[in-house]
């Protein structure tokens, strides 16, 4: 994988093209850009595409717009994720040479009816219940016949053997806090290639951070779990770990997170109503405590 060599800033904003901009990530674009800026370095955009039942094009050429009229500049060219999934390919394909991933053929049905009869299942970090391993376990013959014959699968991460390839303690640095220790195991069996996408989130944005040369992800402190399982992924694959600086979610009057679902609070409706940017940049900025 080429990666860019680097002394300075590079950060990227990373959103997918799954709605319209609101003004949660306005505050991630904006922090990830100043960051940048303030120390002379890059600002990169990326759009995390790779589910092709989520991601629409006309949202893609929004962000884009959005962006601009917020008066966020990025460097060189945006990087679209779905037009590199033979790297995304590339890094699974050496994961499972080296035994770390295995076919999974479960439905989510077929993992809740599991998980029911166990008498305390446990939770990964995300709150859904972990993959009980049922196609770890199956024999090699069933599994290459079932993956000859086609049946659909994910590649799950043989989380086990994973940390037995990345001993020790692993640590991510966030910035301000100092090293932070990772518990991957959390996450069981992650899933890094879905059925109905070609690589998985967790995949992909570690490559891309690494591909890209990102010094310092910037990004919101509902993903500061991930990073755990992400700094795993690093280690695996002898990527470089950026540091990290996750930033407090905008919230709404009653205290929830802004989703997608609030569109009254979406950049375009914003700036229909006649807000300009600065205002925009402040009530995205406001609040970080
Ligand atoms: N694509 C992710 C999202 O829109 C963000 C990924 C990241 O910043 O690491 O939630």
């Amino acid at each position: 994988m080429p990666t860019v060599p680097t002394s300075t800033t590079v950060t990227r904003f990373a959103p997918s093209p799954t709605g319209l901009l609101h003004l949660g990530h306005a505050r991630s674009a904006l922090v990830a850009w100043r960051r940048a800026r303030d120390a002379g370095g890059r600002f990169l955009l990326r759009l995390e595409d790779i589910d092709p039942g989520r991601c629409r094009p006309d949202y893609a050429a929004a962000i884009a717009e959005d962006l601009a009229w917020l008066g966020l500049r990025w460097d060189g060219a945006v990087r679209v994720q779905s037009r590199h999934l033979a790297e995304y390919r590339a890094a699974l394909d050496g994961l499972a040479a080296r035994g770390l991933l295995y076919p999974c053929f479960c439905t989510r049905a077929d993992i809740l009816r599991e998980v029911e009869g166990a008498a305390s299942a446990p939770h990964g970090p995300d709150g859904a219940p972990l993959y009980p391993g049922t196609c770890r376990a199956l024999p090699a013959g069933e599994r290459a016949r079932r993956v000859a014959a086609g049946d659909r699968h994910a590649l799950r991460l043989h989380m086990a053997r994973a940390r037995a390839a990345a001993p020790g303690l692993l640590f991510y640095e966030e910035e301000g806090k100092g090293a932070v220790p990772c518990r991957p195991e959390r996450f069981g069996d992650a899933v890094l290639a879905r059925k109905d996408a070609p690589a998985s989130y967790h995949l992909c944005v570690t490559h891309d951070d690494a591909a890209q040369g990102v010094t310092v992800v910037t990004r919101g402190a509902d993903l500061r779990p991930a990073t755990e399982l992400h700094r795993l992924l690093q280690a695996l694959m002898y990527w470089p770990a950026p540091r990290y600086a996750h930033h407090a979610l905008l919230l709404d009057a009653a205290g929830r997170r802004l989703s997608k679902r609030d569109g009254a609070m979406s950049l375009r409706a914003l700036r229909e109503r006649g807000a300009t940017p600065a205002q925009v940049q402040a009530m995205a900025e406001g609040d970080q405590a």
